[in-house]
């Protein structure tokens, strides 16, 4: 029987991924649709994509797939012809990372999930592929205007606290899953308005709008290819720039500056910041807002505690630290991935994404947060299960 998993240690991946002498292609996808038998369609990609060569993290379901990829670029047309010969993934739209270096995946994860990105319903509870109507970035600003408009976040607090649309609704959610039944709530009595659905990439968006319409709402619409094409379509057809601070991104960076707002505050002393860390205490890694002045006073730990932690084991762990946090990196880039985080593609696409990004100011002057000392990990204005933060920055 093939081997169908990678056995090799990623040592040896990484060195071998650096030998190649021909360069790779960085791409994503995903798409809804209905799969039969997961576990044939699985093994048939892994099969044929290891043949050629292709490296990255996949997850398929019942529901569809969605893909991060790396594909050697002299196997790009045997890849493409034969991605769209597999039933249902006909003309599926490939994301290129352009300039990218391709190094972004060492090895092939194709594995099954119950959901592309984990929103706690049930299988079959509604048609998924009844999305709404998708919107290009001009579209989108146009619609916004539209009476009675309401532009709803469809991220996790922690991302719409550094950047969102102007008077975007931001729930309060922790998690995609928590976020559903919130919006369909805050919506009540709206079902006739014209709702604009956004996330990072635009894979939420498909689930969400889907779900809105089975809840009886007759105007959802979606920000196609969601924030990061959003800004892509504003700076290459000189559009107007209507979302305010930092798209939030999985990656080293946490995010790319879209506009010059500082919309957060540091979690620890309240002046106006947005850079998301994670405790430098890797047992704790807790994902909050610390100014630089925090961050030295605190090594980069959210808490006393953590830094107390950190100091105490610091030497004794420098041995196998490299270890230790690649394995955390990887194990939240695959959290992310579940939550429809890093819908769009790997580390480095964003990574050059940013490199590229030229701030685009606005005319509007930087809001400057109002300084207040809140409770770990949770944003002022937040802490409230299912209140709307509707946003006027200043
Ligand atoms: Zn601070
Ligand atoms: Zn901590």
């Amino acid at each position: 029987m093939t081997v169908l998993h990678n056995k090799v240690s990623r040592q040896l991946l990484r060195e071998r991924l650096m030998k190649e002498d021909f360069r790779r292609v960085t791409l994503s996808f995903y798409r809804y649709f209905y799969v039969d038998d997961v576990q044939a369609l699985r093994d048939a990609l892994y099969i044929k994509w290891s043949a050629l060569g292709c490296l990255g993290r996949i997850y398929v379901a019942r529901e569809g797939i969605n893909a991060q990829m790396s594909v050697p670029e002299h196997e790009m047309e045997a890849f493409t012809a034969h991605l769209h010969a597999v039933d249902g993934l006909q003309q599926v739209p490939l994301k290129i990372a352009v300039e990218d270096d391709g190094r972004s995946f060492i090895k092939l994860n194709v594995k099954i999930r119950p959901k592309l990105v984990a929103d706690g319903l049930a299988d079959g509870s509604f048609d998924v592929t009844n999305v709404g109507t998708h919107l290009t970035a001009e579209e989108f600003n146009q619609a916004m205007d539209l009476p009675g408009a309401v532009v709803v976040d469809m991220r996790n607090h922690y991302e719409s606290e550094v950047g969102r649309f102007e008077g975007a609704v931001c729930p309060d959610a922790d998690t995609f899953r928590d976020e559903l039944p919130m919006v369909a709530q805050i919506l009540e009595g709206k079902e006739e308005q014209p709702v604009l659905l956004y996330c990072t990439g635009g894979i939420r968006c498909e689930k969400a709008s889907a779900y809105l319409r089975h809840k009886g709402f007759s105007q959802v619409h979606q920000l196609h290819g969601g924030i990061i094409d959003y800004v892509r379509q504003v700076r290459t057809q000189n559009l107007t720039n209507r979302f305010l601070g930092k798209n939030f991104v999985f990656d080293d960076r946490m995010g790319e500056r879209i506009s010059e707002h500082i919309l957060a505050a540091c979690h620890q002393c309240g002046q106006a910041c947005d850079e998301h860390v994670n405790c430098a205490n890797t047992a704790c890694h807790h994902l909050f807002i610390q100014c630089s002045t925090c961050r030295v006073a605190l090594s980069g730990c959210c808490s006393t505690e953590c830094q107390a932690i950190m100091e105490a084991h610091q030497a004794g762990q420098a041995e196998q630290g490299g270890q230790a946090e690649q394995a955390m990196h990887d194990g939240q880039a695959e959290q992310a991935m579940r939550d429809g985080q890093a819908e769009q593609g790997g580390q480095a696409m964003h990574d050059r994404q940013a490199e590229q990004a030229q701030p685009s100011p606005s005319n509007q002057p930087s809001s400057v947060a109002q300084p207040t000392v809140y409770r770990k990990g949770r944003p002022p204005g937040r802490t409230e299960a299912a209140a709307p933060h509707a946003v006027h920055p200043a």
